[in-house]
């Protein structure tokens, strides 16, 4: 609850961003602030257990922000989760549905090793389609995830019914 309450303090809404009748949710102060920042690394660590995974998926942009922090605090590799057409080499994709169109998302074929042990993380759960598409390209990499993890989860997108079975932990769910 605590962390609930540093998360939601540290969250600007924004009306019509990017588009109007959407309410964004702006995580930017939460990452600016050194101690709010720790403690939900922390917390994120603590929820799975430090030795739960091998590799921290985060899913490009905010995502790389909290993987490369729980990557370091405990010893576990980063794998950068990417958009489309910035991986130098040949890649695995897995396309999703946005609002208007389609978005892909890419990993390295290579990028894991048989059985690696992977706990994917992101700033916010709306819909679903980018953890789920994330979520897909660790398994088609031949990882288990072994944990799923967001800031924050809009609960009335119920993006979490596209991710069962698996455990969807959320800091803050509004
Ligand atoms: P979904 O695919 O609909 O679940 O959208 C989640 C993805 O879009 C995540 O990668 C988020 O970073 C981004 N996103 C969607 N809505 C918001 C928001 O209100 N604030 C910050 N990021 C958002």
């Amino acid at each position: 609850k605590e962390v609930a309450e540093l998360v939601a303090g540290h969250v600007v809404d924004v009306p019509d961003f990017p588009h109007a009748g959407i309410l964004f949710k702006d995580v930017t102060p939460l990452f600016a602030d050194g101690q709010a920042f720790r403690q939900v690394v922390d917390a994120v660590i603590e929820h799975h257990g430090r030795s739960s995974f091998d590799v921290v998926a985060g899913v490009e942009a905010r995502g790389f922000l909290l993987a490369g922090a729980i990557a370091y605090a405990t010893g576990a590799g980063v794998l950068a989760v990417r958009k489309a057409g910035k991986l130098p080499r040949e890649v695995l994709a897995a396309s999703y549905a946005l609002e208007y169109g389609e978005a892909t998302l890419e990993v390295h074929r290579d990028a894991l090793e048989p059985g690696q042990r992977v706990l994917v993380v992101d700033d916010l759960l709306a819909t679903g389609g980018t953890a789920e598409a994330a979520l897909s390209l660790v398994e088609q990499a031949g990882g288990m995830v072994t944990g799923f993890s967001v800031l924050i989860e809009l609960a009335f997108l119920n993006g979490r019914d596209r991710l069962a079975p698996r455990d969807v932990h959320a800091l803050l769910t509004v």
